[in-house]
């Protein structure tokens, strides 16, 4: 099977390759983070549309928010 990213075979246990699984174990983290170091209560999809529009955001993870936020 193929990452729905890229063409990367994806690793088992995630729809995603090495690398999206990756990014997205990243994001996942640094929402909580966000959540914590901001007392605020973002919600995954307002936290990924909050990143999306950061300049400083890699490729890797711009990809991975794209295709989280179609999900929802
Ligand atoms: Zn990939």
């Amino acid at each position: 099977m193929r990452c729905i990213i890229c063409e990367k075979e994806r690793i088992e246990t995630s729809e995603y390759c090495i690398y999206h699984t990756r990014a997205r174990k990243y994001l996942q983290a640094s929402h909580k983070k966000w959540n914590e170091a901001y007392s605020t209560n973002l919600t995954w999809d307002q936290y990924l549309d909050k990143l999306s529009k950061l300049e400083s955001v890699g490729i890797w993870i711009k990809q991975v928010i794209d295709i989280e936020l179609k999900k929802s």
